[in-house]
C-alpha cells in the first residue's frame, strides 16, 4: 500500500481489510467510500467528493437515483429471482420495453458486461454457421487494437493489452485484431470469406477515450452491410446517454445488428446486460442452448425500465452534450502545461498528461482527491472525467477549478 499516510484511522482500517483479506486484482485510489448522492460520495469520515468515474460510466443517472431506488425497493420485497425455469410479469414487461426503446425484434438479457459481450461472440457465431453458411469451427470475428470488452477467458484473448492477458492462456482462437479507426484495414479484412462479425467500441473507453474520426463507424457499417458481416457495437460504456446520445452510435445514425448494453443498464444497482438484435440472428439461439441463472430475474428487469425511464424523463442526453462540451471547453481554457489532449464526446471525457515523472497522473488524481474530486488515470497517463450526466451547470464549473487548482501542485 502507498500514498496512504493522509488517511485516517478509519480509511486505513478498511483499506487493510481489503489488502490482507482481498485478491490484490485492482490498483484503487486511497479513499473509502461509503454513500453517495447524485454526482457526489462521501468517504468514511463524511468528506464529500465530485464522482468524476461514476463506476467506469455504471452511474450515468447519478447514485441512488431516488426514483430507480424506489422501483428497486417495491420489487425486492416482491420477487427478486425465479431462474429462466419460470416466467415472470418483470421480464415480459422488460422485453418489450427496452426492444422497442432502442428499436429491436428481440433482448437477452445478462448480468454483467462481459457476459453481454460473450453472448454476442455465440449469437454472432451460431448466425454465422445457421444463416450466413460459414463452415462450422471456422467464423472469425474481427475486433480492434486497443479494445477492452471484459475479462473472460474468451475476451481476453483477443485483448492488446498484455496485463489483460499475460500468463491466462492458452487462449480463443478465432479473433482477428486490426488497428482501431482505421476503415483500410478493415476493408481489407473483410475480404476474408470466414469473417462473421466486425466487434467494436464505439469510442474506446477504457484505452483512454479515443474517439475515432467522425464517419468512421458508419462507414465500417456500410463495408459489413456490403460484406454481409454483422457489425457488434459493445455500448457498455459508451451507451445510454453517456455521449450526449442514447447510444454513441446515433452520432452517426448507425444501427449495430447486435448491440450490448450494460453498466449503466441498471443506474449501478446491479449487474445487469442487455444484448439486442432483430429476430434472423437472436432466434438462431434455440432453449437450453445459452442463459445465465440471474440473467433477467424480476428484479434487475424492474430496476432496468426504471433505469431508462429516468434518462429520458431527466433529458440526460442533452445535458451530457452541454455539460459535456463546457467541461472540455473549461479544461481547455485552463491552458495547464501538464495536459497535451483534451478529448471526448459528451460526458466521456480524458485527458492526457504531459510530465516528465510518469507518474505525474496518478500523483494527480491523489491531488484531485484531497481537493474534492475523484477520477483514476488509465494508461498511466491518461485520466477519464466521466461524471454522473445530472451534473450541474455550476458543478461543472466547480469541477473545473478543482482540477485546475490540482493541476498546479504538479509543479516542481
Ligand atoms: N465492454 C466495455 C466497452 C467496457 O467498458 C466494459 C467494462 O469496463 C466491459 C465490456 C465489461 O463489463 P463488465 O466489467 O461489467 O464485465
Amino acid at each position: 500500500m502507498k500514498n496512504t499516510s493522509m488517511l485516517s484511522d478509519l480509511s486505513r482500517h478498511y483499506l487493510e481489510l481489503e489488502e490482507k483479506y482481498g485478491a490484490h486484482n485492482y490498483h484503487p485510489l486511497p479513499v473509502v467510500l461509503s454513500k453517495g448522492r447524485g454526482v457526489h460520495v462521501w468517504d468514511v469520515d463524511d468528506r464529500q467528493y465530485y464522482d468524476f468515474l461514476s463506476g467506469y460510466s455504471a452511474v450515468n443517472q447519478g447514485h441512488c437515483h431516488p426514483v430507480v431506488v424506489q422501483a428497486f425497493m417495491e420489487q425486492a420485497q416482491q420477487l427478486t429471482l425465479t431462474s429462466r425455469a419460470f416466467h415472470s410479469d418483470r421480464l415480459g414487461e422488460f422485453t418489450r420495453y427496452i426492444t422497442s426503446y432502442f428499436g429491436y425484434d428481440k433482448v437477452l438479457p445478462m448480468n454483467t458486461g462481459v457476459e453481454g459481450v460473450e453472448t454476442a461472440i455465440k449469437l454472432c457465431r451460431k448466425w454465422a454457421y445457421e444463416v450466413k453458411g460459414i463452415e462450422e469451427g471456422k467464423a472469425v470475428i474481427i475486433v480492434c487494437k486497443g479494445n477492452f470488452h471484459g475479462r473472460t477467458t474468451t475476451v481476453i484473448s483477443f485483448s492488446s493489452d498484455p496485463s489483460s492477458s499475460k500468463n491466462f492462456g492458452p487462449y480463443a482462437p478465432g479473433f482477428k485484431t486490426i488497428p482501431y479507426n482505421d476503415l483500410p484495414a478493415l476493408q481489407a479484412s473483410l475480404e476474408d470469406k470466414q469473417v462473421a462479425g466486425f466487434l467494436v467500441e464505439p469510442i474506446q473507453g477504457e484505452a483512454g477515450v479515443l474517439v475515432p474520426d467522425d464517419g468512421y463507424l458508419s462507414k465500417a457499417k456500410a463495408l459489413c452491410a456490403a460484406a454481409n458481416v454483422l457489425f457488434i457495437a459493445d455500448e457498455i460504456q459508451t451507451g445510454l446517454a453517456r455521449t450526449g446520445k442514447m447510444l454513441a452510435c446515433d452520432h452517426e445514425n448507425v444501427r449495430p445488428d447486435i448491440l450490448i448494453l450494460g453498466k449503466a443498464l441498471s443506474a449501478g444497482m446491479l449487474p445487469v446486460s442487455a444484448v439486442l438484435a432483430d429476430d434472423d440472428i437472436m432466434l438462431t439461439i434455440k432453449p437450453g442452448e445459452h442463459g445465465s441463472t440471474y440473467g433477467g430475474n424480476p428484479l434487475a428487469c424492474k430496476v432496468a425500465m426504471s433505469a431508462l425511464q429516468v434518462l429520458k424523463e431527466e433529458k440526460m442526453t442533452e445535458n451530457a452534450m452541454l455539460r459535456g462540451r463546457q467541461l472540455r471547453d473549461g479544461l481547455t481554457a485552463l491552458q495547464s502545461e501538464f495536459i497535451s489532449t483534451v478529448r471526448g464526446k459528451g460526458l466521456l471525457n480524458a485527458i492526457v498528461i504531459r510530465h516528465a515523472n510518469p507518474e505525474a497522473a496518478w500523483e494527480l488524481c491523489l491531488a484531485l482527491k484531497e481537493n474534492g474530486l475523484l477520477a483514476k488515470p488509465t494508461h498511466g497517463d491518461k485520466i477519464r472525467f466521466a461524471p454522473p450526466l445530472v451534473i450541474t451547470e455550476e458543478q461543472v464549473n466547480d469541477a473545473v477549478a478543482i482540477i485546475g487548482k490540482s493541476l498546479a501542485t504538479l509543479r516542481g
